[in-house]
């Protein structure tokens, strides 16, 4: 349909761009509410949708205030990232989702990460569940997005995100999906930080599952992939040797565990991870039935006052 200007003299909404949307629909104009089959939406934030020149005209006085385009939402969102405050992120989440739909680009997806990142610190340091499932909505997003965009290791790690959060919600079957189409991802394009994570996910699956020797054998190849990994594989090594030398000791193979204790440690300094080098401390004080006992503030630590 040809565009009809609904451009209004005197204001900064742009004649040009105004299209013709939403045929055939029963939305109404956001000025006089009239249900029309034809509305036309401001060309800035294709948010709002008048019956016509009139009533864009009369509702601008007062649309002006909310009315922003993704890259104003852009702006705000990475300032408020850039300064850490998650709550401030996630305020401007419902803002940009319709906005987004129509724009699945590079700008997206950066958007749609720095909520995501927002909703994991809000999930921190809350506890409380909504976040995860908020990590699961954003990124599910991006990995189409991603993948129109060919970003296939980052669609790869989405997908690991999304399993990992599913975990939370203990929703493992769907989690295992993802685990698994990010590791048919990581094999087919030579990821091996891909192959790492997802055997991650499936193993602790398996083993939470009472799988107990599918577990172990993927969480065995984990640990080969960690150190051949692209990016940062002290930490996936990390984070593969907490998860497989608690699954040793469950299955009583402690002379494996004394043979990774080492491994660990050494990683663990390299880092210089609190969380790690203390865990490593346990796992080592496990296996000599040496009791330990730590307090800190920490609040990754937390669970080692209990044991
Ligand atoms: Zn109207
Ligand atoms: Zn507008």
């Amino acid at each position: 349909m040809e565009p009809t200007g609904t451009s209004v003299k005197g204001t900064d909404v742009d004649r040009r761009q105004t299209r013709t949307v939403m045929s055939g629909t029963t939305a109404s104009c956001s000025h006089c509410s009239k249900q029309l089959s034809a509305l036309q939406r401001c060309s800035r934030c294709k948010q709002a949708s008048y019956c016509g020149a009139a009533c864009q005209h009369a509702a601008w006085k007062g649309h002006k205030k909310t009315c922003v385009t993704l890259n104003d939402v852009i702006e705000k969102v990475n300032a408020a990232a850039a300064n850490g405050i998650w709550r401030e992120v996630i305020k401007w989440e419902g803002r940009s989702q319709e906005m987004m739909e129509n724009r699945p680009d590079a700008g997206c997806e950066n958007v749609l990460q720095v909520f995501a990142k927002a909703q994991m610190g809000g999930l921190n340091e809350t506890g409380n569940s909504t976040h995860a499932l908020s990590v699961v909505g954003l990124e599910k997003r991006r990995v189409e997005v991603l993948g129109r965009m060919q970003r296939f290791r980052d669609q790869g790690d989405a997908m690991c995100n999304i399993g990992d959060h599913l975990v939370m919600l203990r929703r493992r079957q769907e989690s295992s999906l993802y685990f698994q189409r990010a590791r048919n991802l990581g094999q087919a394009h030579g990821f091996l930080s891909i192959e790492c994570t997802s055997c991650l996910g499936l193993g602790r699956l398996a083993m939470a599952e009472g799988r107990t020797q599918e577990g172990l054998d993927l969480l065995r190849n984990a640990l080969v992939c960690a150190p051949l990994s692209e990016g940062d594989h002290i930490v996936l090594e990390l984070r593969v040797l907490q998860c497989f030398t608690d699954a040793l000791f469950r299955t009583h193979a402690i002379d494996e565990v004394e043979l990774m204790i080492s491994r660990y440690r050494e990683a663990a300094t390299a880092k210089s991870d609190t969380y790690f080098v203390l865990h490593s401390l346990y796992v080592s004080a496990r296996l000599h039935e040496v009791s330990f006992f730590f307090v800190t503030l920490e609040p990754r630590v937390k669970w080692y006052t209990s044991l």
